[in-house]
């Protein structure tokens, strides 16, 4: 008797017989489409390559990526338009690695996406025997997603699908990995048995009804408020409830800030509006209620300008979100609508004491900020600046609201997103929660593919650099995406302090004088190049009129923008207190 392992290839899978076998691949594919998916997005081969054929087959329409992060930040994308899992399908090894950072920040950012990859066979990985992209996925994601599962059985499939898309969506979404072992997806099955074990989930997302009294603690504290202020968040404008929000904000006549990804869930130039009075209302405001907004670095975790007095209520789905960086006098836990509700139905009942000179004060505010804001944008300087750029197009996008605008950058990002008025719920999706660069061509195509509605992205040229080689998959798609690169050449800007000895460039600096047009041409799309901000105006018209792909060169001066954009203040020190 051999006292050796086993440890010789193992034998190629067994072959079904068609029509009456199936493979896992297939079980995949079918149980997806039965739960409802019908886009995927995603980078084949080794050993998923099939999956996505029979996923084509069975009518999921899948967008084939050049990376796997852009493929993840689509599916992210679709999920947080649609309330439905966007899914990601990867390859064993790096391209779950690569598509794991997609996943990774959609759960941070309460995305609903469901990434699925093929994994090695697990008996070498578990002895570390070393085998084709042998890694161990599913511990590798655990800590970085809402939830994680691993199916090893062809029959175990339906459930793992159905599992993963309820993890996705209730409560707060977020990500979910799904490993799916290369025997399983190859592993042979009747098809009539594969068949009967189909089943979609009832009741996915559940409503989530806040306590009676919470609702009440939440109506009295509002309703003693002086100089009350609402906080819109993303999962206000996630929740797609926008009338009822929007009813809420006007039948108490209190003033709401939106969060950068809630601007337009009510118009940014409606009357309560105090987008321009940031500040006033962190510092003035003595009851707050967050509606689908955390309190995290974003709104300097509740300190900083905060007034020390001013109380808390917060509609939030995640109880344990409440007082994570500040006491929550009024958490109100429960999905939006319930909530919103359920406050809508118990206003009559409490009498607001809203101090009248509040929101006149505030509206004073927007006024006199506004008007010396639109002064920066009225300067058209060549070589164009950000705010000469932008100067240029505000009126382009304002005036085609339902056009979903991407933005990525650090100055492009914080500069378009204070000059940019939109209009419509969901039509702003940028790089949110984590700030990161690397998220835009994917968002784009996601927001193009889950919407069906045009999309401009406008990105910084380093921002851009990390998701650029998919702009060819918004022309194999034929996406009617216009991508603008705002290039000033560099990581912040162009002219970065350059301390090198050998003649290189410095950290931050890229290419001022790079065409970028001409790599939208390699790919077939209409391309500029443009240098003055009357050219740039042209260009943003005719590509948005074209509804397809559109690549626009946006050449502004090395020096326009500052380190970090807005929050400079994280940076650890100055560079010339590094320099000796
Ligand atoms: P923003 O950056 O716009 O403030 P965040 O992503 O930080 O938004 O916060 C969104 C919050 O909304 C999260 O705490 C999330 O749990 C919550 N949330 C998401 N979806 C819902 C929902 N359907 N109902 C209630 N709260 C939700
Ligand atoms: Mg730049």
């Amino acid at each position: 008797m051999s006292t050796t392992s086993n440890t010789t290839t193992p034998a190629a899978p067994q072959a079904p017989q068609y029509p009456e076998q199936v493979t896992g691949m297939y079980i995949l594919a079918r149980a997806l489409r039965n739960v409802g998916i019908d886009t995927m997005y995603g980078l084949v081969g080794i050993p998923v390559t099939e999956v996505a054929y029979i996923a084509q087959e069975q009518g999921i329409r899948f967008i084939s990526f050049r990376h796997e992060q852009q493929a993840g930040m689509a599916a992210a994308t679709h999920g947080y338009l649609t309330k439905t899992p966007g899914v990601l399908l990867t390859v064993s090894s790096l391209g779950f690695m690569n598509g794991l950072t997609a996943t990774a920040n959609a759960t941070v950012n309460c995305y609903p996406m469901i990434q699925i990859s093929g994994s090695s066979v697990r008996e070498p990985i578990d002895l570390d025997q070393g085998t084709y992209e042998g890694l161990d996925q599913l511990n590798v994601a655990k800590g970085l997603v809402k939830a994680a599962y691993r199916v090893n059985r062809p029959e175990d499939i339906p459930t793992a699908v159905a599992r993963a898309y309820r993890a996705a969506v209730s409560g707060r979404p977020g990500g979910v990995y799904l490993d799916v072992t290369t025997p399983c997806l190859g592993a042979v099955m009747n098809r009539e048995d594969a068949e009967k074990l189909l089943f979609k989930p009832v009741d996915p997302a559940p409503a989530m009804v806040p306590s009676a009294e919470s609702v009440d603690r939440a109506l009295q504290l509002l309703a003693s408020a002086k100089r009350p202020a609402i906080v819109l968040g993303k999962g206000a404008a996630y929740a797609q409830i926008d009338d009822k929000i929007k009813k809420f904000v006007e039948t108490t006549g209190i003033p709401y800030y939106p969060m950068s990804m809630a601007k337009g869930l009510l118009p940014d130039n409606h009357p309560l509006s105090a987008l321009s009075c940031r500040s006033t209302i962190m510092e003035q405001a003595d009851v707050v209620m967050l509606v689908g907004a955390r309190l995290n670095w974003l709104l300097s975790r509740g300190h900083g300008k905060w007034n020390p007095q001013g109380q808390f209520i917060q509609l939030e789905i995640d109880p344990e979100e409440i007082d994570c960086n500040r006491p929550i006098a009024a958490p109100v836990v429960g999905d939006m609508e319930s909530s919103i509700d359920a406050m809508m139905e118990k206003l009559p009942s409490y009498k607001l004491s809203m101090d009248p000179s509040w929101v006149p004060a505030l509206q004073a505010e927007t006024k006199t900020k506004n008007a010396k804001f639109l002064e920066r944008l009225k300067v058209p300087t060549v070589p164009m600046t950000h705010w000469s750029a932008l100067g240029a197009i505000k009126g382009i996008i304002e005036s085609n609201p339902d056009v979903i605008l991407v933005n990525e950058g650090a100055n492009t990002l914080d500069d378009t997103r204070d000059s940019i008025d939109m209009s419509m719920p969901r039509h702003r999706i940028d790089c949110a929660t984590w700030a990161i660069m690397g998220m835009g061509m994917g968002s784009a195509i996601g927001a193009a593919v889950a919407s069906g509605k045009s999309v401009v992205a406008i990105e910084g040229d380093s921002a851009f650099g990390f998701s650029g080689m998919d702009f060819s998959t918004i022309c194999r798609f034929n996406l009617p995406v216009t991508v603008c690169i705002f290039n000033n050449g560099g990581i912040y800007n162009g002219i970065g302090q350059n301390l090198s000895k050998d003649g290189d460039p410095a950290p931050t600096t890229l290419d001022v004088k790079a065409r970028y047009d001409k790599l939208g041409e390699a790919f077939g799309a209409q391309t500029y190049y443009v240098t003055t901000p009357a050219e740039f105006a042209t260009a943003l018209t005719e590509a948005i009129a074209s509804k397809k792909p559109a690549l626009i060169d946006v050449q502004l001066a090395a020096d326009s923008g500052k380190e970090s954009g807005h929050i400079g203040y994280l940076n650890p020190a100055p560079l010339q207190k590094i320099i000796v």
